[in-house]
């Protein structure tokens, strides 16, 4: 609305002032002259003509030499300003004043084209100072083309001065608007990239230039005196304002086809203006003007048809078009315009446009703030889709959460079952049914791991910690997971860490453990023959080196970025041979890459392959372990390189080390030795006679399938291979053992173990392997019944399931802990967690056993505890 007023009051303003034009202190009278061709340049014959010269038709808009005279009588001395009614388009002029005498007593020039400034700013007028008298003006036009008729005219000095304010405050505020308005739709859109803004900058641009050449601005600021500035621009707005119409109300061939069409035949025809207007000038205004009709009333047909269709814009833009299209109409048709003398069709026009561009710019916010009220609503409804998406994810991961935990469950039972019936005498033919049973179990339960873990990863569950750990102990596990799982190849696995490497870490344990563990699960699938190695060392960087090396069937080179991937595998009949679904090494690169490593591989088809990554190595203070202790080592060949290990880690810890080859003729009587570390693959109990007749402890590395079956023995341990740093650590830091000998078996005998499940066949098979262990169990379905019982007997170690109706396994660990029983509480749950691992410390447990529980697991895990 605020531009509508103001444009009002300045028409007022012109109105008033035509008023003030009333009051004239003299006579002017002029008439067009028939002056061609030009008269002879004397001033007499010039005087003579004003009055002798016949009338002529006046001026023709497309240009040419034109000649006006007027008679002039003043009653007193004035000083008056000759200037031309109608336009100043007008290339040039001269106007000659005689006196009565017929005496050339003035003559002044100007026009668009004329370089020198005139006296006016913005104005053609130019000043006269007469006596009383008679006078006769001859005025000479020369123009190649005008837009109305510029008749010349007289008038006092001061009413000059005051009727010229408006007109140029129009000049001004108009070509403001479209500077301003130019500059910012330019702007616009290039940023946004948007042909509309381009085109109706260009229309806006085109009639700046247009009004600046036309209204002297160009002329009267910057000395620019191009004539053709007057209408070529017009001609190239024309273009672009169809081209904007068209994008603003959807003009396509699609939507409105004919619209469309005529829109292509209508800027066609203009863009034929351009090379006419070019090679006859003179009608490149005439030419302009027609553009100017055609591109309004293709606005308009337009406007009204998708108003039509109920096209708001359109609305809105229609009455922008009208609001231009009355004056403009008036604009191009007028040759004359009697609303003031200074009044000229130029301000009729630039109020038009100036009047259509701040409408457009409205209509244009309009439709921008649709645009962006319906981004609005799209984002609105992405973020919608956004939070379904995620809700979904976490539907879907506590899904697998839920799924792992009730397919481990079964899966336990089948597991236990398993075990159960393979260590009975059974036949042959039973035996090879069970263990495909058992493979398949243990395949399932993998897959059920890996499946669980990528669905963490995917939807960002999965997180890395940062917590000091004992990373020799951490090496230890992996060892027991490995050896736990692997049976049946004869492959030596050996744990090299360098001496420097220190013992103690910050990091991620379970998910280092996890990479380690799936890494040494691939290089025990893929090798038959010679050892599989884990390499811990600091690299030249100071960061933690790690590397699984086996003497496997290896990689071909095309292999190597591909087994990165999900469900990629190598070769398929051996992954038949080995099962698998090609998740692990996706698993542990994105593990690895979680805790700021990256995992490689390099490998020769046949060579075996070597897996490796760096971590950060981040250390924690720990007091350094120190041994002044003599320490015999003794092994057998094929054990050289773990007895060296022990050796190098030995002398690291300040102890004194005497090696020795070949166990047999290890002669030991003596030596001062403390304690006797021992490598060898069959025991031998003259050996440790020997070594115990020293009085030192012994501890002796040999393969696990010897281990479990030798006696217990006060000063003796017995270790599975391989060696590790953890065993050497609690080896030096445990008290002399003095407990009487006695197997293995026989040690959780009078052992009293309540177990906790509500699933009736877990809690069966756990109760059948923990008796074939020796030890008394007591099971109950309900734990608040165990609790009961614990209350009122003796218990050395409860297991517990965690996901129990009425009362689970964390609430009645709190319960115990609360009721001070102390003895150790082992979780027995199929979740697997960081966070179940946690929950189940916080409530008091100890350890965490994980389902499906393995006969060699449940062992380790109850001695560890009942034995401690
Ligand atoms: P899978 O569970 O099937 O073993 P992985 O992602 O762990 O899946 O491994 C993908 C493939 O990479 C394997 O199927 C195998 O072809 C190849 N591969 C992985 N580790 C080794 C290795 N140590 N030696 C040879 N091939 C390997």
């Amino acid at each position: 609305m605020f531009p509508l007023v103001t444009w009002f009051r300045g028409l007022l303003l012109v109105a008033l002032s035509t008023l003030s034009l009333q009051v004239l202190a003299f006579d002017q009278y002029g008439r067009w002259l028939d002056l061609t061709p030009p008269i002879a340049n004397d001033s007499g014959s010039y005087f003579a003509a004003i009055a002798e010269q016949p009338t002529g038709n006046g001026v023709k808009l497309t240009g040419g030499t034109f000649w006006y005279g007027m008679h002039l009588s003043l009653a007193q001395p004035e000083e008056l300003v000759i200037d031309f009614r109608n336009t100043f388009v007008l290339a040039s002029f001269t106007h000659y004043i005689f006196d009565q005498d017929g005496e050339l007593i003035e003559r002044v020039q100007g026009g668009v084209t004329d370089p020198t400034r005139g006296e006016f700013f913005l104005r053609h007028g130019q000043s006269l100072n007469l006596a009383a008298g008679e006078y006769r003006i001859l005025t000479r036009l020369d123009s190649p083309y005008f837009i109305a008729v510029p008749e010349p005219y007289l008038q006092s000095y001061d009413q000059y001065q005051s009727s010229t304010r408006v007109p140029i405050a129009i000049t001004l505020a108009g070509l403001g608007i479209f500077f301003a308005l130019g500059f910012y739709y330019v702007v616009m859109g290039l940023w946004r990239r948007s042909l509309g803004d381009i085109l109706y900058a260009g229309f806006i641009v085109g009639n700046l230039v247009f009004n600046s050449a036309s209204h002297l601005v160009l002329r009267d600021l910057f000395g620019i005196t191009g004539f053709h500035l007057t209408s070529v621009p017009i001609l190239f707005s024309n273009v672009a304002y169809i081209g904007f119409v068209m994008i603003l109300l959807g003009i396509s061939q699609k939507r409105s086809p004919r619209f469309f069409y005529v829109g292509i035949v209508v800027i066609s025809v203009m863009m034929l203006f351009w090379p006419v207007a070019l090679l006859q000038p003179q009608w490149s205004l005439e030419l302009a003007r027609y553009g100017v009709g055609m591109f309004a009333l293709y606005g308009l047909s337009c406007g009204i048809a998708q108003a039509l269709r109920r096209n708001k814009v359109a609305y809105f833009y229609l009455v922008a078009n009208v609001a231009f299209a009355i004056p403009a109409f008036f604009t191009i048709s007028l040759r004359n315009i009697s609303i003031a003398d200074t009044f000229l069709i130029e301000h009729l026009g630039l109020i038009s446009v100036g009047l259509e561009v701040l409408l457009l710019a409205q209509v244009m916010s309009y439709q921008v703030g649709l645009v962006y009220r319906e981004r609005e609503q799209r984002i609105r409804e992405a973020q919608q889709a956004v939070r379904l998406a995620r809700e979904s994810v976490l539907a879907k991961e506590r899904f697998l959460a839920n799924m792992s935990h009730e397919l481990r469950t079964p899966l336990n039972a089948i597991h236990g079952t398993v075990e159960l019936l393979k260590s009975q005498p059974l036949e042959l033919r039973f035996r090879r049914q069970l263990d495909t049973i058992h493979q398949s179990s243990k395949f399932l339960l993998y897959l059920i791991n890996d499946i669980l873990d990528l669905a963490k990863m995917n939807a960002g569950k999965m997180k890395v910690v940062k917590a000091p750990f004992d990373l020799d102990r951490m090496l230890q596990n992996v060892c027991d997971l490995y050896r736990s799982n692997n049976e049946l190849k004869e492959i030596d696995l050996l744990i090299a860490v360098a001496p420097d490497v220190p013992s103690v870490v910050m990091g991620d344990e379970s998910r280092l453990k996890q990479v380690l563990a799936n890494l040494l699960s691939n290089a025990y699938k893929f090798t038959d023959e010679g050892g599989i190695r884990i390499d811990v060392r600091l690299d030249s960087d100071d960061q933690l080196y790690f590397a699984v090396v086996d003497t496997g069937i290896g990689i071909a080179p095309e292999d190597h970025d591909s087994i990165f991937d999900a469900f990629t595998q190598v070769d398929d009949s051996t992954v038949r041979r080995h099962g698998g679904a090609g998740l692990g090494l996706q698993i542990c690169s994105r593990l690895v890459h979680m805790m700021d490593g990256e995992l490689h591989v390099t490998s020769k088809p046949g060579e075996g392959s070597t897996f490796h990554f760096t971590l950060p190595k981040h250390n924690h203070p720990v007091a350094k372990t120190n041994i002044e202790k003599t320490i015999g080592i003794l092994y057998a060949t094929h054990w050289q390189e773990m007895a060296e290990l022990a050796e190098q880690d030995l002398i690291g810890m300040g102890a004194n080390i005497v090696l020795m080859e070949c166990l047999d003729q290890a002669y030991t009587d003596d030596l001062e030795v403390e304690h006797w570390l021992v490598f060898s693959r069959h025991y031998d109990s003259d050996l440790l006679a020997r070594l115990r007749a020293t009085n030192g402890n012994v501890l002796w590395f040999l393969p696990e399938s010897v281990v479990y079956d030798l006696p217990i023995m006060p000063g003796v341990e017995f270790e599975a291979a391989p060696y590790g740093r953890y065993h050497l650590r609690r080896w030096i830091g445990s008290p002399v053992n003095t407990t009487p000998i006695s197997p293995v078996t026989e040690s959780l005998q009078n052992t009293q173990i309540v177990a906790v499940d509500d699933n009736p066949i877990n809690l069966r098979v756990v109760t059948a392997l923990l008796e074939k262990l020796g030890a008394t169990v007591h099971g109950f379905d309900n734990a608040l019944r165990a609790i009961d019982y614990i209350r009122q007997h003796s218990v050395d170690l409860i297991l517990m399931d965690i996901q129990m109706p009425e009362l689970d396994g964390l609430q009645a660990s709190e319960r115990l802990r609360a009721q001070g029983f102390s003895q150790p509480i082992v979780a027995f749950t199929a979740n697997v967690s960081m966070r179940d691992r946690e929950a189940c410390t916080a409530s008091g447990m100890n350890d965490v056993l994980v389902k499906p529980v393995r006969m060699e697991q449940l062992r380790s895990t109850v001695h560890k505890w009942v034995l401690r």
